[in-house]
């Protein structure tokens, strides 16, 4: 047995309660532990997923703990591994004309994915015919679009992006097509594409087209972008 050093009895931390979509709450056997575990809790969002973890909560829930944030409100909660999961196209549709600012829907797609944190959906991506007619439709894909919720903790769409884009080229790959493309403005730092091993093949002057991640502006005429694609 051990013996709590706040109360002096055996100690009791657990789970006591997990509810949809993110929030838990401790069970302790006193105020002090109950203190020292939620300072815990907040100051390693690593450690405290691993604890949580150790504790059961990938068992109790059927998912799998990322780490413990601060919601923006003060309380800490569950923030999920995220996991890509089938959408259909009107699903995506419908998100990318409610969070993708002033950028609507492409009409068609070759296929998209919708990204989950626990069973919120915080993003999704659309793959599509090539916008410039140089390409052959055939053989050569385009992120269309890709977007995430920004009306929430930006924690809990963490790496969303990067693991969209990385998605969006494995797929395109296990359908039979032979490139994947997609485009940044040359302003952005294409990061998440970087993480997901994109590399630009090719840097366009003076055009402007939008962007799935940015749409243009009537003032931004020629701004030059980036071309990017995917090694397979
Ligand atoms: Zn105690």
């Amino acid at each position: 047995m051990q013996v709590c050093p706040y109360c002096g009895e055996a100690e009791l931390i657990e789970i006591l309660e997990v509810w949809s979509p993110r929030d838990f709450q401790i069970e302790t056997c006193c105020y002090g532990a109950h203190e020292a575990v939620s300072e815990f809790l907040s100051e390693d969002p690593k450690g405290a997923a691993q604890w949580l973890r150790a504790k059961g909560l990938d068992d109790l829930t059927g998912r799998r703990v990322r780490r413990v944030i601060n919601d923006g409100s003060g309380q800490l909660v569950i923030d999920w591994k995220l996991t890509i999961e089938p959408v259909s196209f009107s699903t995506a549709k419908a998100f990318v004309a409610q969070h993708h600012r002033h950028c609507p829907a492409p009409a068609g797609w070759r296929f998209g994915a919708g990204i989950f944190n626990g069973e919120d959906l915080i993003g999704c991506v659309m793959v599509g015919r090539p916008v410039a007619r140089a390409f052959d439709s055939a053989r050569v894909v385009e992120v269309n679009r890709l977007c995430l919720r920004t009306d929430i903790a930006p924690d809990l769409a963490w790496n969303g992006c990067s693991q969209l884009y990385g998605w969006s080229a494995r797929e395109a790959h296990k359908r039979g097509f032979e490139k994947i493309i997609t485009y940044t403005l040359e302003s952005e730092s294409g990061v998440s594409l970087k993480a997901a091993g994109w590399t630009i093949e090719h840097t366009l002057k003076g055009r402007s087209w939008d962007t799935p991640s940015r749409r243009r502006t009537n003032a931004s005429q020629g701004v030059n972008k980036n071309r990017w694609t995917a090694l397979q």
